[in-house]
């Protein structure tokens, strides 16, 4: 196996390998490569990941001569924070700069011994969910391991969480933030394990979290590589709806999405968890109480738990956040069929830090923010069914 310089470098520092991003398995061939032992690996990562330390001459149990080596050849580079955002009600927001202009973000919620950190996976996102601000800015390119790893590196910094017998902040971490985490595959799959990895910041595998809007191809072959929890997020139950708010879908149709993320679920090594199905409810689009009990028909042979999410607004959409009646309704439906059914409380929404609301600054590679703010000024009305 090759190490793969993660090419985020400014001309400075372009030769140097970024270790921050390795997993295990890519650092011992680090370590190999430049004629030292595997062993090695183990060490850099507990000082990274363990200890926050980014700086070689503080790995004091590395000769003084490999540490000077390293310093040439290699460096440990989170991503920059450029500002950070707190809410009153303790979500706090961190906006990173990326290269090419870009900026994505990252949002830690508080929830009395939770912490909760929400990580982006790309720059932007290229599937375009029509209820959803990220999408909105188009795209622009898969975030590195490095940068997706370094969200967690840099809000356990911030939070103090490093060093021994510190208490720990981030207790949970969900690829809930900007991108479509399957759609980069391999640096989401090494950052979600550096999360989980004994040696790094050993969450546990039911406290980390992927959620698609359905990939079906990478979701098939998932399981070989990771055993963290799945979310699906359906937003609709049946086909012609969630082709109009969610697109991938008619490439990937819901019952072929449903197939694979249950094969997931059963072939992980504990197989008595459930999947998380996320419905973000929009008023009069697929709120009503005929769309709570197709859901609960559609659902039934499948171990799942279900999480509403109140449609947060957002500048460029018209999509009306559900009424407090129509969720309730929405919800004891799905309750008296049995369904355990929760609702995600709107965290940070003050600093634009809610679910759907992260836009970061997309370098858009696609121009669909552009057409997105003419089609704006033409003032199309949105399409509203089911009311
Ligand atoms: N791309 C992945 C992960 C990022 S989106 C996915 O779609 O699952 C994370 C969650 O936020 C998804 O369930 C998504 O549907 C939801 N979401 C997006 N926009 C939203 C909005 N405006 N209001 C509420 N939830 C939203
Ligand atoms: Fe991308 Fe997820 Fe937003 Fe859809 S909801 S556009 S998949 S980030």
């Amino acid at each position: 196996m090759t190490v793969q310089v993660q090419s985020t470098d400014d001309h400075q520092t372009q030769e140097k390998v970024n270790l921050l991003g390795l997993s295990q398995a890519k650092l011992e061939d680090f370590f190999e490569s430049i004629g030292e032992k595997k062993f090695r690996a183990t060490q850099v990562l507990k000082w990274i990941h363990q200890l926050g330390v980014d700086n070689f001459d503080e790995m004091t149990n590395i000769s003084k001569t490999l540490r000077d080596k390293l310093a040439r050849i290699a460096e440990v580079r989170p991503p920059e924070v450029v500002e950070q955002l707190d809410s009153a009600d303790g979500t706090r927001k961190f906006v990173i700069k990326v290269t090419g202009g870009s900026a994505v973000e990252t949002v830690l919620i508080p929830d009395g011994e939770r912490g909760t950190l929400c990580v982006s996976s790309q720059v932007g996102c290229s599937l375009d969910c029509s209820f959803c601000a990220t999408g909105k800015q188009g795209f622009n390119r898969d975030l590195t391991a490095a940068e997706i790893i370094g969200q967690v590196w840099l809000a356990a910094k911030s939070y103090g969480q490093f060093g021994e017998d510190r208490p720990r902040i981030i207790t949970n971490v969900v690829m809930m933030g900007m991108g479509e985490p399957l759609l980069n595959f391999d640096n989401v799959v090494d950052s979600m394990n550096l999360m989980m990895h004994d040696n790094c910041y050993g969450l546990s595998k039911r406290r980390v979290t992927l959620s698609t809007s359905g990939v079906v191809p990478a979701l098939d072959k998932l399981g070989e590589h990771t055993d963290a929890c799945l979310a699906v997020s359906l937003h609709a139950p049946n086909d012609e709806l969630r082709n109009e708010l969610v697109p991938i879908n008619k490439k990937y149709p819901i019952a072929m999405l449903l197939d694979s993320a249950q094969r997931y679920i059963e072939g992980l090594p504990d197989n008595r968890r459930k999947m998380t199905i996320e419905y973000t409810l929009i008023n009069h689009v697929n709120d009503r109480p005929h769309h709570a009990h197709e859901l609960a028909q559609l659902l039934r042979d499948i171990p799942v738990k279900i999480n509403l999410i109140p449609f947060n607004p957002f500048d460029q959409s018209d999509y009306r956040r559900v009424s407090n009646n129509a969720l309730r309704t929405f919800q004891d439906i799905l309750i008296k069929a049995g369904y355990t059914t929760t609702v995600r409380t709107t965290r940070g929404d003050d600093i634009d830090a809610a679910c759907g609301q992260l836009a970061g600054a997309v370098n858009d590679r696609t121009r669909r923010s552009e057409r997105y703010r003419n089609k704006q000024n033409a003032e199309q009305p949105v399409r509203i069914i089911g009311s």
